[in-house]
């Protein structure tokens, strides 16, 4: 009865325990949120991303002594295949397993598109849309095999409405919610489910620095770059935070999300309600 309980217990405060999470682009922002909510739940994580070697550091001592999981960095560049394979060869080596795979890694670059560098648009298509269909089609086999995973894609709003001068990014999140939807359907009857998350504005680094930088460049008080500027389409007028973001990724690995599987949760603040 004692056990029972205690295993339980364990259970409900360590869902994750025994599972194994790669959480692409999880050095700074919304993947190292979701990579920590993963890890408090007892998952070992693999994160992924570029950045000073000394802040990766800290990042992975920080999950590995407040969670006291397994935590493991790929410098995998998702930019390329043969880099996202080797990553795999790695990680199956180490663990055996993916359970959980979270796309997220992304890059931005805002430009019309008579002007749109080429290269910018091949890059975009490859870290925020082609990175996903690999780290997919390698983690899947191993979760085919154990009847269990959890695919979760960091798309965006712009997976579901699009802006001026943004064609990569919005064409490449579009094309996101297209791989959720035929990975859920492919595996459907395996015990894998796959969903994609659009996020609106969410407060990272990287959203800090614009706010400054339009304050600077417009000489407008910030609480006007962030209700006027970055939020005009966020009706809520506040930004998700990473930790919201990992608490909708953990919910996706749980046993009640069992039956959600080929969808789309927004976290815009009602931006797509328009
Ligand atoms: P971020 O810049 O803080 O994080 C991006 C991560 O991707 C970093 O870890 C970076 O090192 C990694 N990365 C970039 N290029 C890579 C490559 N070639 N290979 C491996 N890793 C690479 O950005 P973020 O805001 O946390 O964005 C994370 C995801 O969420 C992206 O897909 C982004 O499009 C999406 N998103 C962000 C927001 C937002 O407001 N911040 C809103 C909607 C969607």
């Amino acid at each position: 009865m004692k056990d029972t309980a205690t295993l339980s217990g364990t259970r409900a405060t360590q869902p994750l325990k025994d599972k194994i999470s790669l959480v692409t682009g999880s050095t700074s922002g919304i993947g190292l949120g979701i990579a920590r909510a993963l890890a408090a739940a007892g998952s070992a994580v693999i994160l992924n991303g570029f950045g000073k070697p000394e802040e990766i550091e800290a990042a992975q001592a920080g999950i590995r002594d407040n969670y006291g999981v397994p935590v493991i960095y790929s410098n995998a560049d998702m930019s390329k295949p043969e880099s996202i394979e080797e990553m795999f060869e790695t990680v199956l080596g180490d663990f055996g397993t993916v359970d959980v795979l979270v796309n997220n890694a992304g890059i931005q670059h805002v430009a019309p598109i008579e002007k749109f560098p080429v290269a910018k648009w091949d890059a975009i298509l490859a870290i925020n849309l082609s990175s996903a269909f690999h780290t997919t089609r390698l983690a899947l086999p191993g979760m085919v095999d154990k009847g269990w995973g959890r695919i979760i894609n960091i798309a965006s709003a712009h997976g579901l409405v699009g802006s001026a001068f943004k064609s990569a990014y919005v064409a490449a999140k579009h094309g996101m919610l297209g791989l959720t939807k035929v990975t859920a359907l492919e595996v459907a009857e395996k015990g894998i489910t796959c969903n994609a998350i659009c996020p609106g504005y969410v407060y990272t680094p990287l959203v800090e620095a614009q706010i400054e930088g339009q304050a600077k460049a417009h000489g407008i008080p910030r609480e006007e770059v962030i209700r006027n500027v970055l939020l005009a389409q966020q009706p809520n007028k506040r930004f998700a935070t990473t930790d919201e973001l990992g608490g909708i990724a953990l919910f996706l690995t749980s046993d009640a999300a069992v039956s959600i599987t080929g969808t789309i949760i927004t976290a815009d603040g009602g931006w797509t309600a328009h």
